[in-house]
């Protein structure tokens, strides 16, 4: 049976719970959330018949503020990922610091099988049967796995359309010129790499280290760029089907332009082929998981030998694969703070949409960077102080902001 991740969302909650004490109310208003949303999207395909998706809202919580996060289209999508997604997303709002609360959406689907039309029909249909409990002041979704700044806009617009609302900042990661910020597609890759540098030296990690990427979608091919680019050695990259290694490094742009051009990695000169579970075990110093959930689990977890896991994924660890890296010395920074980069430039293109404005990307990423900084090196502060891992600690900062919310609300 497929591992359910919200239970897993749930023991992190509990652990924080026993480092900190909080008030049995939170802990009881987070374990469960407020609202899900169950659909039945019908759609008309190219062929002429009817097909059917399963489509999923779950609103976390929103003590903190509107509902945030992104949808998934995948066919291994179901109400338990979308719950811990969006259960993480509240965690990560606050661990940002922005005032939003968290939750997220799902639909059954391979969207590689669909051809542009039926994407575009399955997008703004998911948007009319959710229209009522959308808006950008009550919830605001975002990109995910396999969707893309164009997807936010036929939403952004199908919404209108229903709503005739004309703020645009219903949906966030839409493209630029559509009312989009520059720098969201980066932002969680390059979050990931400010995370990374604030922590680097407390952590112990050598500038141009080396370092593998697990996923290499939007995230994954970002972050991977980007750590090249700062003159970290990338040796190795996957996606779904295959990935490729060499302990020389391999040049990002390359690789990429090769995924591009034959829809594979398999075949790329000069590296060798490795396998997604292998790519986890390699002798890296950064790795980098940024494809789905419960990658590193207890079964490989003492296999691991890179020294720092950083989480661009959400949920690619599990609690017994927490404890197993922890009593290792190997430092997990964890996805609710090291891919936050994502939604807060979402915050930030939500915020110049309500006040039509345009900031640069100069603007967008100093102001990225020194919120993640700042809060990495709060986190690791707690760690020290708690004598924990770097996760429980993130949990203990985003409980207290949103216990801070709840006791302001009674
Ligand atoms: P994406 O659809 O752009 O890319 C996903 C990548 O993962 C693809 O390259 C795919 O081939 C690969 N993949 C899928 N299954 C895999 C497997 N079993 N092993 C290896 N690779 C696999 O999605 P994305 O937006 O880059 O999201 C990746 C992760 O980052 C997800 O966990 C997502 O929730 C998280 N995340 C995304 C954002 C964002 O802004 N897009 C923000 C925060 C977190």
């Amino acid at each position: 049976m497929r591992a359910n991740p919200f239970e897993n969302a749930l023991v992190q909650l509990a652990r924080a719970a026993r480092v900190k004490k909080f008030s049995p109310e939170l802990l009881a208003r987070l374990a469960r959330p407020e609202r899900e949303i169950n659909v039945a999207i019908p759609v008309r395909m190219d062929n002429g018949n009817a097909r059917i998706f399963d489509g999923y809202r779950v609103q976390h919580s929103n003590l903190r503020g509107p509902y945030k996060g992104g949808i998934r289209y995948h066919p291994d999508t179901d109400i338990n990922e979308v719950r811990a997604l969006a259960f993480w997303m509240t965690l990560k709002t606050a661990v940002a610091n922005i005032p939003f609360g968290g939750g997220k959406g799902g639909v059954a689907v391979d969207p590689k099988t669909l051809s542009k039309g039926e994407l575009e029909r399955l997008s703004r249909a998911f948007v009319r049967a959710l229209a009522p409990v959308l808006g950008a002041r009550a919830d605001i979704p975002a990109p995910d796995v396999n969707t893309t700044p164009e997807i936010m806009n036929w939403m952004e617009d199908e919404y209108e359309k229903i709503t005739g609302d004309k703020t645009g900042a219903t949906f966030t990661g839409k493209p630029l010129g559509s009312g989009g910020s520059e720098g969201r597609g980066a932002a969680t890759g390059l979050g990931g790499f400010f995370v990374f540098d604030a922590l680097r030296e407390i952590l112990g990690v050598r500038k141009g280290a080396s370092v593998a990427v697990q996923g290499i979608g939007n995230v994954g091919a970002h972050a991977a760029r980007i750590f090249e680019e700062h003159g970290y050695r990338v040796v190795a990259l996957s996606d779904s089907k295959s990935g490729i290694y060499n302990e020389d490094g391999v040049f990002v742009s390359e690789v990429i332009a090769h995924k591009k051009k034959y829809g594979t990695l398999s075949g790329f000169p000069n590296a060798h082929t490795v396998s997604n579970e292998k790519l986890l075990m390699l002798p890296v110093d950064v790795l980098i998981p940024a494809a789905l959930e419960n990658q590193i689990t207890k079964k490989n977890a003492r296999t691991v030998k890179a020294k720092i896991i950083l989480e661009l994924a959400n949920g690619p660890t599990t609690p017994e694969a927490d404890d197993i890296l922890f009593k290792r010395g190997i430092h997990v920074v964890p996805d609710i703070l090291a891919n936050a980069g994502g939604v807060t430039v979402s915050y930030f293109e939500w915020v110049q949409n309500l006040k039509r404005e345009h900031w640069t990307e100069d603007s967008v990423f100093r102001k990225l960077r020194a919120m993640l900084a700042r809060e990495a090196r709060a986190i690791f502060a707690r760690s020290r102080a708690l004598k924990t891992d770097l996760r429980r600690a993130a949990f203990v900062v985003a409980l207290e902001r949103i216990e801070k919310s709840l006791r302001n609300k009674k």
